[in-house]
């Protein structure tokens, strides 16, 4: 059965100043994934999700969510961030941000009501961040802020889940339960796409990966592509990781 693609990106080249950061990215997500994007800093990592999202406007090339252009499939698409690119400044609860999370699902001037709070409460437990529901956002620490993010991209019922690094400076209860709702999310069919640094725990935690260093250097599943010898085109050393299993 051919699997249907959740993101297809055509020829993508995105420069800032005039100096190429992507060129000419050709990608296939499949539906159902749980993708890591790997490459050095400066990659171009940030950039590829910021344009799939249509928040950078690239030079050429142009992507589509389930065959249709990303403006028309917003309500598909669920974003997390990198952590610390948000200012905090205005007063917000947490349970506030989350809440923020339902509005794509309500009609034009509808206000959140009982079940969209009750959808907020339970996403807020599931991040492990109940009891911190009315505090200020700007009073959390960065893992704290990061979970209620999460519960933030869980209310919105996407099916496409982007990402930026949500591992970046969390401790190792919060990866745990962070990797495990993402585990979660591809059991219920949804495609995720995550960031990620720690080379590591890529065989551990995702089953498809993208090579990324401006130009894509490997896409496809973990066990044919994650290997010494994409990893040293893509890093540019001799790079050996130690894949366990
Ligand atoms: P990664 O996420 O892989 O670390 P980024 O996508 O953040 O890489 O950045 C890719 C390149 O683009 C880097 O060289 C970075 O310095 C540059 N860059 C990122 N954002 C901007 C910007 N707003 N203006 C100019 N250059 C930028």
């Amino acid at each position: 059965m051919k699997q249907k693609n959740a993101v297809t990106v055509d020829d993508l080249t995105v420069a800032y100043n005039y100096k190429p950061v992507l060129w000419d990215i050709d990608l296939k997500i499949p539906e159902g994934v749980l993708m890591a994007i790997v490459g050095p800093n400066g990659a171009g990592k940030s950039t590829l999700i910021k344009s799939i999202l249509g928040i950078i406007e690239p030079i050429a090339g142009s992507v589509s969510v389930f065959g249709k252009p990303y403006e028309k499939q917003r309500k598909e698409v669920a974003y997390v961030p990198q952590k610390g690119s948000v200012d905090w400044d205005f007063p917000t609860t947490a349970l506030d941000v989350v809440m923020m999370g339902t509005y794509g699902s309500l009609g034009w001037i509808k206000r959140p009501g009982k079940s969209e709070k009750k959808q907020a409460l339970e996403a807020l437990e599931k991040v492990g961040m109940l009891a911190f529901q009315n505090r200020q956002i700007s009073q959390l620490s960065g893992g704290q802020q990061q979970r209620v993010f999460l519960a933030r991209a869980l209310v919105q019922n996407a099916s496409v889940y982007f990402m930026d690094e949500p591992f970046q400076g969390v401790d190792a209860t919060t990866e745990i339960a962070i990797i495990n709702i993402l585990k979660e999310l591809r059991k219920a069919g949804k495609t995720v796409i995550v960031v990620h640094h720690d080379l590591q725990t890529v065989p551990e935690y995702f089953d498809w990966v993208t090579f990324l260093n401006v130009k894509k250097i490997a896409t496809g599943p973990i066990k044919e592509i994650f290997n010494d010898d994409n990893l040293t085109k893509t890093y540019g050393i001799n790079y050996k990781v130690s894949v366990q299993g």
